[in-house]
């Protein structure tokens, strides 16, 4: 029975992916894709590539692997984010830096689903899509049934009815107490499912955030998983990244 784990925005955040990974295995998955933005933010971007790595499952392109790249383009930052890339630059070795390099910006699995940081119109410019109308370009340019993206750092559904983009998001309010919801997929529509973040979620609910895709059955099953937030927050600290990065990690946000 195939069931894919899909993971995005890892963040550097080792103590989420752990916890993730446990339970993807718990879980019986067979194989694991990975969206992107492995590093940035948190206190382990080196550990948390060679993690990725290790698993030698599909992985693509995020913002945060991109810009690390480009030392020119840190002045731009807020300060925030400027000084937790410059930190971050300076724990990666040339190779680390080469294989984010020669990551893809979208990649397509069995010919069963699409994988893209952001959106498939632009991959390159890393838009945001929070609603609905943003997700209207990437279904314009989405070639199989199911497409999964991250970015946000938000889980949403999206999907077209043959004429507009539609939201069908409300499908993730009804988390069960283990922090589990099932979702199922219409044959023959278009979906287009971001499936949260591991490292940094910014949904309001703090616990690390990931989907499991099940081609037999169609559905998606999105969780939440505990980790150690306030390991993730000492280790922050401790490296002397920005304390917001820490705090947000506790409010999800
Ligand atoms: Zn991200």
């Amino acid at each position: 029975m195939p069931r894919t784990a899909v993971i995005s925005d890892i963040h550097a955040n080792l103590h989420a992916l752990s916890a993730v990974i446990e339970d993807v295995q718990a879980e019986q998955c067979t194989d694991i894709v990975c969206l992107g933005d492995v590093v940035g933010y948190n206190a382990y971007p080196r550990e948390c590539l060679d993690y990725i790595r290790s698993l030698n499952c599909p992985v693509v392109k995020g913002n945060h692997d991109e810009e690390v790249l480009h030392e020119e383009h840190y002045t731009r930052m807020n300060p925030v984010a400027r000084q937790a890339m410059e930190w971050t630059r300076a724990q990666l070795s040339d190779e680390d830096l080469t294989w984010l390099s020669r990551l893809q910006y979208q990649r397509i699995v069995r010919s069963q689903f699409t994988m893209v940081h952001s959106g498939l119109d632009q991959p390159k410019a890393w838009n945001y899509i929070f609603n609905a109308n943003d997700a209207t370009g990437s279904f314009q340019k989405q070639f199989s049934m199911l497409c999964f993206h991250g970015h946000t750092h938000a889980p949403k559904v999206f999907v077209w009815d043959g004429h507009r983009a539609v939201d069908y998001s409300y499908l993730l309010e009804g988390l069960d107490e283990n922090g589990v919801v099932e979702v199922p997929l219409t044959p023959s529509v278009k979906h287009f499912i971001n499936v949260g973040s591991v490292g940094q979620p910014r949904d309001g609910d703090p616990r690390a955030c990931y989907a499991i895709y099940d081609s037999d059955a169609q559905t998606v099953l999105f969780k939440r998983v505990e980790y150690d937030v306030t390991g993730a927050q000492q280790a922050i600290l401790s490296v002397g990244l920005p304390e917001y990065l820490a705090e947000r990690l506790e409010k999800g946000m």
